[in-house]
């Protein structure tokens, strides 16, 4: 299968048209769609009429732009004009947006075709995408398991060979678990590079978009296509991008790399899947190889990310959801002897279990006479977390731990949620910070599985984080590029 960026250097050249690499596309969801549910929507026909125009630009000579032709799939939480968006929930299953997210319009000047919107956890909420309102979706390498989340359909429509691009959202996770369980490359940029306008909140102060790719050349081009500033986002940087494919070459050597040492199992945290430790410890070893110089570092506050997240994720998010009342937004319940007998129907129907859960811990986290012990040391755990890791970027230029405690687990194998929730163990502390980070497969785990190395680096290291993350997949295909 060819990469995005070989992909596009051939629709641009006139070598092949974007017609017919959509086509074979579309013809491969056609054989596997049924068995795994990446999408919500394939949007076939908006498809095909889109790479008519690019093919018909590039037949006049006009120059077309660096996803020319390039299929990408969008997790169904990003606006999409006249499109279902339904972030996989009954409250918005009817819900057609009326304007595009900026990263939808940036991937349409870029020349890039949508072809579909993918499942998700409902409102972005899990790490299995087995909480979506429209069903499952499975993980390509093995049917019977989950693909991750929440961005799972995102995840899987890479890995199934449905698209070479797509895009997610990660909030604690919801890109880099589901691209480590799902064997592709998935990166959470750092908070304010992309613009999330258009994107539907899930936890404003933690949601940021990123891609989703084969490889780490096809991330940093998605990255480079989505990111930069929008006047229609306050939280984005008015800064320029630093230019990520410029040195994705540029090697190791001289780099230094730190393990934390309480993500590898050596501390009170448990539940870390030894094959998947031995791959980061082998990766590690890949880019001492390399040059790199490697040594363990304590980030000690890492401990208590998940704790502090679970309480400042869902304050947000009750805050965030609040909207959706039958009145001004979202799904509307008949019946009902007054408006707030309305809404609480509409809700009450409206939103599954786990969002509902998130509502009710977060409304509690934000309450009166329990703020302070609940929301605000959460807050305070977010601040030791930011010192700590600055502490380790003194010494450090990048950080790796595994993406996920464990390899994909089997379909309903996590039922209870504080079991679901340890998957976010790892991702959450470079949300917490505003930190950018990267999943990058680095061999197997148990059941022959992929295993994600994540890399994590300090605000707006983009550049150095993607320099690593390559010399990863060098080192992960026995350096072969
Ligand atoms: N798994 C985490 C949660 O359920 C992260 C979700 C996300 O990043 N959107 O909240």
């Amino acid at each position: 299968m060819s990469t995005a960026i070989e992909i596009a250097a051939a629709v641009s050249a006139g070598e092949q048209t974007a017609s017919s690499v959509l086509e074979s596309y579309l013809s491969r969801i056609d054989d596997r769609e049924a068995e795994i549910h990446a999408f919500n929507a394939v949007t076939a026909e908006e498809a095909r009429a889109t790479a008519a125009a690019i093919d018909a630009s590039v037949a006049a000579g006009e120059t077309v732009g660096p996803l020319a032709g390039v299929p990408v799939a969008l997790k169904d939480n990003m606006c999409t004009t006249g499109i279902a968006t339904t972030c996989s929930s009954r409250m918005l299953e009817d819900w057609k947006p009326p304007y595009d997210a900026t990263v939808v319009e940036r991937l349409r000047e870029a020349g890039a075709i949508m072809v579909g919107k993918t499942n998700l956890d409902e409102f972005a909420m899990g790490s299995s995408t087995e909480n979506s309102a429209f069903g499952v979706t499975h993980n390509p390498l093995d049917v019977t398991r989950v693909p991750g989340g929440s961005s799972g359909g995102s995840a899987a429509a890479v890995a199934a060979g449905f698209a070479p691009l797509s895009l997610g959202s990660d909030t604690g996770g919801s890109i880099r678990q589901p691209a480590a369980l799902c064997g592709v490359v998935g990166m959470k940029p750092s908070y304010g590079a992309v613009s999330r306008y258009g994107l539907i909140a899930f936890a404003s102060s933690l949601d940021q978009i990123g891609p989703f790719s084969a490889t780490v050349a096809d991330s940093a081009l998605l990255y480079s296509v989505i990111a930069g500033h929008d006047a229609r986002d306050s939280t984005s940087i008015p800064l320029p991008v630093p230019d990520v494919q410029a040195t994705l070459d540029d090697g190791v050597e001289g780099l230094r790399v730190g393990i934390i040492s309480e993500l590898m199992g050596e501390g009170p945290l448990e539940g870390f899947e030894p094959e998947v430790l031995a791959r980061v410890r082998d990766a590690a070893n890949a880019l001492a190889a390399a040059g790199a110089t490697v040594a363990e570092v304590s980030v000690p506050s890492t401990i208590y990310g998940l704790s502090a997240y679970y309480q400042i994720a869902p304050a947000e998010a009750s805050s965030n959801l609040a909207r959706y009342d039958g009145v001004r937004y979202g799904h509307r319940e008949p019946g009902g002897v007054n408006t707030a007998a309305m809404m609480k129907a509409s809700r009450t129907a409206g939103f599954g279990p786990e969002v509902k859960r998130r509502i009710m811990l977060g409304t509690y986290a934000l309450s009166a006479g329990y703020y302070d012990a609940f929301y605000g040391k959460a807050q305070r755990v977010r601040t030791l977390i930011i010192n700590d890791l600055a502490k380790a970027y003194a010494d450090f230029d990048v950080l790796l731990s595994p993406t996920s405690p464990c390899v994909a687990f089997p379909i309903g194998a996590k039922s209870d949620p504080l079991t679901m929730y340890l998957n976010d163990t790892c991702t959450i502390p470079s949300n917490l910070a505003g930190h950018p980070a990267i999943s990058v497969p680095f061999g197997t785990g148990a059941d022959d599985l992929p295993v994600g190395v994540q890399v994590l680096a300090p605000m707006l290291g983009e550049a150095k984080m993607y320099t690593v993350a390559r010399a990863i997949e060098l080192a992960a295909s026995g350096g072969q590029s």
